[in-house]
């Protein structure tokens, strides 16, 4: 009976249960929101099927965002997890459940969380140590003096985080070539990808209270795949010296679902060896391994153009959120951080266009032409995979973009 017979080897079996917000797209259907969970191609309307059960956790579910969800913290994600594994796994419940199924072909999704905070970090070795050398080629060391010392980060703009397939509108701004002497206005001419991993949080903290590295899973709800788009000319010319602003802050593109962490505890990998040493509030050395093996996927149109592994990342999720909140700034539910653009060691494995095209020197050949930066009408698709229990996979939902024309101000 589907959608409980999930084919063996199904990245949304049982074994991963992502949270997601959906409503019927059918306009005679039901038009509000609610919170699913994604098994195979259907998604199961937690609330219903909560109230169906009698569930105790029908108070959270039966929700129009996950906020309430986040805010209930570790205890309950994981009772929640264990309940509704036994929904979708134990026979008795299949007729009960069966009329609270939609197949995803009948929902949309939205973004499922009120963004609170955004955080965006700089995390990948090779990309930092590529980055340096194609803006800074005369400095002798491609890191700055920090990069091994801290997970260098700054704030966001969380208001303009939008789910998977919501149209990007291609940004204008200011931009200066090095041999122009004066800035031009107009829209962007390097538009840019940035695959990362985002970071959930659900369970808030006090100010002035830093969040200890071993708190970390008490604080974050899960993952998702986050594109950081990116206006390489526009932030050239206004980056320095305060960072990223409007060649970021256009938008964010996020997954539908959420991984809770729970669902990747057989993904968990020792994050690279530390070449130098930490303060005792970033080392890690005694703490559970605190990076994850997802296997990342960047297609432009349907072409895959890249394979960022994110093992690789030299900082974990724990060291950041430990870093963001030293200082006693607090977290809120719904804050979201970035881990910084994914690349592996190999041309092929680069997070972005800037690094595959070597700023625009070395065009990518694909189907339909070739590209330096993104092109109005290209899509832009990130997917992912993690190691899951007994050689299952474990899928990441999927984050798609497309580029339309800029508007003129
Ligand atoms: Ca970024």
């Amino acid at each position: 009976m589907p959608p409980f017979d999930v084919p063996e080897g199904d990245p949304f079996g049982p074994h991963n249960l992502p949270y997601g917000v959906f409503s019927l797209t059918d306009p005679a259907g039901a038009p509000e929101r609610r919170v699913g969970v994604r098994l195979g191609d259907h998604v199961l309307d937690a609330g219903a099927a909560a109230h169906a059960l009698g569930s105790p956790y029908a108070g959270l579910l039966a929700q129009p965002t996950l906020d309430p969800l986040l805010a209930a913290g570790r205890t309950a994600w994981s009772d929640v997890r264990r309940a509704l594994t036994a929904w979708v796994t134990v026979p008795a419940h299949r007729e009960t459940l069966a009329p609270h199924f939609h197949p995803l072909s009948d929902v949309t999704l939205h973004l499922p969380f009120t963004v609170a905070d955004y955080v965006d970090f700089y995390a990948s070795e090779n990309h930092a140590r590529n980055v340096g050398q194609i803006f800074r080629p005369d400095a002798a060391d491609s890191l700055t003096p920090n990069w091994k010392h801290l997970p260098i980060g700054y704030h966001g703009r969380s208001g303009t985080v939008v789910v998977s397939g919501t149209d990007v509108v291609r940004p204008s701004g200011q931009r200066k070539a090095p041999a122009d002497t004066a800035p031009v206005f107009g829209p962007s001419i390097r538009l840019d990808i940035e695959a990362e991993v985002g970071f959930v949080v659900g369970t808030p903290s006090e100010q002035g209270r830093p969040v200890p590295l071993g708190d970390y899973r008490d604080h974050v709800f899960g993952l998702c795949l986050l594109n950081d788009w990116s206006a390489r000319d526009i932030q050239a010319w206004e980056y320095v010296p305060l960072g990223p602003f409007l060649g970021k802050s256009f938008a964010t593109s996020v997954s539908a679902w959420i991984t809770p962490l729970d669902a990747l505890d057989d993904a968990r990998v020792a994050p690279p060896v530390r070449t130098h040493p930490l303060l005792p509030y970033l080392d890690d050395a005694s703490e559970e391994p605190g990076g994850y093996d997802l296997r990342i996927s960047v297609a432009i149109n349907g072409h895959v153009v890249s394979e960022p592994p994110f093992s690789t990342m030299y900082w974990t999720a724990a060291q950041q959120l430990a870093h963001m909140t030293v200082n006693g700034a607090s977290l809120r539910t719904g804050d979201l951080y970035g881990s910084g653009t994914v690349s592996g060691a190999s041309e092929g494995e680069r997070g972005s266009l800037l690094e595959l095209t070597w700023n625009g020197r070395d065009a990518l050949e694909l189907p339909d032409g070739k590209r330096t930066f993104l092109e109005d009408g290209d899509e832009v698709t990130l997917t992912a995979w993690a190691p899951g229990p007994g050689g299952t996979r474990v899928g990441l939902g999927e984050v798609r973009g497309l580029i339309t024309p800029a508007v003129s101000p």
